[in-house]
Parts: structure tokens; C-alpha cells; sequence
């Protein structure tokens, strides 16, 4: 997937605001390339797991399709794990295996790690970011 710098940067500074809780939010794109983050709230407001609020669901899923784009990724934060899937994100996807997840580490809050997975039969494989 590709997506631009600046929606890179607004997903960091997303992670870092709500840490230690883990954010989440919800990533349009088109042709393969992301064009737009929504932020949501978390509705577990966790830091070990997160949920989509579903009312942020209801509003950004129809704010994307009405802008003809489609639901590219669901992304969430990690604060004090590496960016790779944790088994509790691997059964949430179980229901929604269409979009990437992309999970966003704060582990290190100087190196802020962004990776993309499809998950899809609990199986995880990972997607090239193409950053630019
Ligand atoms: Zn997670």
C-alpha cells in the first residue's frame, strides 16, 4: 500500500497522544493508496487492546463511502510492544478480513515503527508500506 509521509506522521502523532492507551483509526484509500486517516476513539481505552468505537465506525465508514473511496485499513497503536499483531488482534480481524491492519509501535518513542498486515484466517502476512 502506498501512503504519503503526512498521514504517516498524523497516525505517529495519533499513537503518541493517546499513549499509553492504545489509539486506533481507520485509513481511506484508493487504487491501493491510502488518501485520507480518520482518527476514532478506542472504545476500550486500553492499552493492551482497542475497539473501534462504533459509533466512529458507523460515521467514518459512511464519510468513505460517500467520498467514493474505499476502507483501505483499520491502524492501531502499540505502546510498549513491537508493531506486529498480538493474538487479541488476530481474533478481532477474524470478523473483518478485508482491510489491512496496520499497527503503529510507540515502544520507542524516538523510533516510532509502522508496519501493514493482512489478516486473514489468523493468518498473518505482511504488506510493503511504500512511504513517500
Ligand atoms: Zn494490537
Amino acid at each position: 500500500m502506498r501512503i504519503g509521509r503526512e498521514l504517516v506522521k498524523e497516525i505517529v502523532a495519533h499513537s503518541r497522544e493517546e499513549a499509553p492507551n492504545e489509539c486506533c483509526g481507520m485509513i481511506a484509500g484508493r487504487d491501493g493508496e491510502a488518501t485520507r486517516v480518520h482518527r476514532a476513539r478506542n472504545e476500550f481505552e486500553s492499552p493492551l487492546r482497542y475497539s473501534v468505537h462504533p459509533q466512529d465506525l458507523f460515521r467514518i465508514t459512511t464519510e468513505i463511502e460517500e467520498g467514493g473511496e474505499e476502507l483501505a485499513a483499520i491502524y492501531h497503536s502499540h505502546t510498549g510492544s513491537p508493531a506486529y499483531p498480538s493474538q487479541t488482534d488476530i481474533n478481532l480481524a477474524e470478523n473483518w478480513p478485508d482491510p489491512l491492519y496496520v499497527i503503529c509501535s510507540v515502544a520507542d518513542p524516538d523510533a516510532p515503527e509502522l508496519r501493514a498486515f493482512a489478516i486473514r484466517d489468523s493468518e498473518v502476512s505482511e504488506v510493503e508500506l511504500d512511504v513517500g
